[in-house]
C-alpha cells in the first residue's frame, strides 16, 4: 500500500536560499509505499552522512531534497510528479539546490523524469542508492545523472544509529521477487531476487541491537525464498533462529511472505522461537482459485487455508494478517 510515510512538511516551492558555505549540508528525504523503500531512504542518508550530510525534516533549509518513490500505483507516481513540478520555481532561484529521484518510479521512468524535468539533477535506480554521495558529487561537477542499473547486490554496511526509531529496525535480507504476479511491478523495479549473506544479516542485527535495538523486521519482497541463491541455502528459518540468539533481541518479525513458499520448515521454527512466533503476514489477494490463478499467485483459496491452520497448530495464539485486492479486471460479484 503506497503513503506518503513521512509527517514532514511538503517540499516548499517557495523557500529561501539557505547558506551553502559554512554550515554541514543537509538532506530532506521523501518517502513513498513499502517498507522496504524506507529502508532504501535511510541507507542513502547512512551514506551521505558518511561523508558530512546531515538528515533534515525541513525541506526549506534543504542542499537535497530526495523523494523516495513507489510505482505501486499510479497515483503514486502522480504525486511524485506534482511535487517535482512545484520545485521548478525554487530551482530556478536556488540553482545550488540539488533535486534527486530514487526507488522505483526512478527504476521505472528513468531517463523521463530528466527530460520532464529538467530541473531534476539525479536520477538514482533500486539498486544504486549506495552509491548516493558520489551520484551526488557527479550531479554537481557534471549535471544531471541518471543511475539505474540492475546488476548486483545493494551491499551497505549500514550506520545502525541512522533510523527513525529507537528500539525497532528493519533490516534487508533480499532484493528483488523472482515471482511475477500479474499486478505487480516489483520484479520489473526491483528485479529477480538477490540474497544477502546470511553473516552479514546477523552481523548487522547484532550491531543494532547493541545500539539498542529490541524488535528487527527482516524485510524481501517474497522473503519466505530467503537463501534460495546462498552456499549451503539457509533459510529463512535459519535466520531467525541465529536473530534469537542475539543478546538483547526481543521480538522478530518479517514481511512480505507469498503463501506460495510458505514451508513446514519456516513454520517449526516460529514454533521454537518465541520471538518470532507472534504474527504472521501473508497476503492472500483473493478467496476466489479463478482470481489467484489469473493473479499467477501459484496457490489455491484451499491452500492459503492450509497454511492458515499449520500456522495455528504450530504456533497457537499466532497473529494471522493479510492483504486482499477488491476489484481485479475480471472478478465477478461472486
Ligand atoms: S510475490 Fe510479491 S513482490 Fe513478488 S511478484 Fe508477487 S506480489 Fe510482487
Amino acid at each position: 500500500m503506497e503513503r506518503a510515510i513521512t509527517d514532514e512538511p511538503q517540499a516548499a516551492a517557495g523557500a529561501a536560499t539557505p547558506d551553502r558555505g559554512t554550515v554541514a549540508r543537509r538532506v530532506y528525504v521523501e518517502a513513498f509505499g513499502c517498507q522496504m523503500n524506507v529502508l532504501d531512504g535511510e541507507l542513502a542518508v547512512s551514506r551521505l552522512a558518511d561523508h558530512g550530510w546531515e538528515r533534515t525534516l525541513d525541506a526549506d533549509v534543504a542542499d537535497l531534497i530526495l523523494f523516495n518513490t513507489c510505482s505501486v500505483r499510479d497515483q503514486s507516481e502522480n504525486r511524485v510528479w506534482s511535487r517535482l513540478g512545484a520545485l521548478r520555481d525554487r530551482k530556478e532561484r536556488d540553482p545550488g539546490l540539488l533535486i534527486g529521484v530514487m526507488g522505483c518510479m526512478a527504476q521505472r521512468e528513468a531517463e523521463t523524469i530528466l527530460r520532464r524535468m529538467p530541473h531534476v539533477d539525479l536520477v538514482c535506480g533500486t539498486r544504486r542508492f549506495h552509491e548516493m554521495h558520489a551520484l551526488v558529487e557527479r550531479a554537481e561537477s557534471e549535471g544531471q545523472v541518471l543511475a539505474v542499473e540492475t546488476g548486483g547486490f545493494v551491499d551497505v554496511v549500514r550506520d545502525v544509529r541512522i533510523r527513525p526509531a529507537r528500539h525497532r529496525a528493519y533490516v534487508a535480507v533480499m532484493r528483488g521477487c523472482d515471482h511475477r504476479c500479474s499486478y505487480c511491478i516489483v520484479p520489473r523495479t526491483r528485479g529477480t531476487q538477490v540474497d544477502r549473506a546470511l553473516a552479514d544479516v546477523v552481523e548487522e542485527v547484532r550491531r543494532l541491537a547493541a545500539d539498542g535495538v529490541r524488535a528487527v523486521t527482516f524485510l524481501g519482497q517474497n522473503i519466505n525464498t530467503y537463501g534460495r541463491y546462498l552456499p549451503g541455502r539457509p533459510t529463512l528459518g535459519t535466520l531467525i533462529r541465529e536473530a534469537d540468539r542475539i543478546a538483547g533481541i526481543e521480538r522478530i518479525r518479517f514481511l512480505t511472505s507469498n503463501p506460495m513458499d510458505i514451508r513446514d520448515e519456516l513454520l517449526e521454527a516460529l514454533a521454537e522461537t518465541p520471538s518470532a512466533a507472534g504474527y504472521l503476514h501473508f497476503p492472500a489477494q483473493h478467496g476466489h482459485d479463478d482470481v489467484l490463478r489469473r493473479m499467477f499467485r501459484g496457490y489455491s483459496r484451499e491452500r492459503y487455508l492450509q497454511v492458515c491452520a499449520k500456522a495455528r497448530e504450530s504456533c497457537p495464539g499466532i497473529e494471522l494478517a493479510s492483504d486482499l485486492i477488491v476489484g481485479f479486471p475480471g472478478e465477478t460479484a461472486a
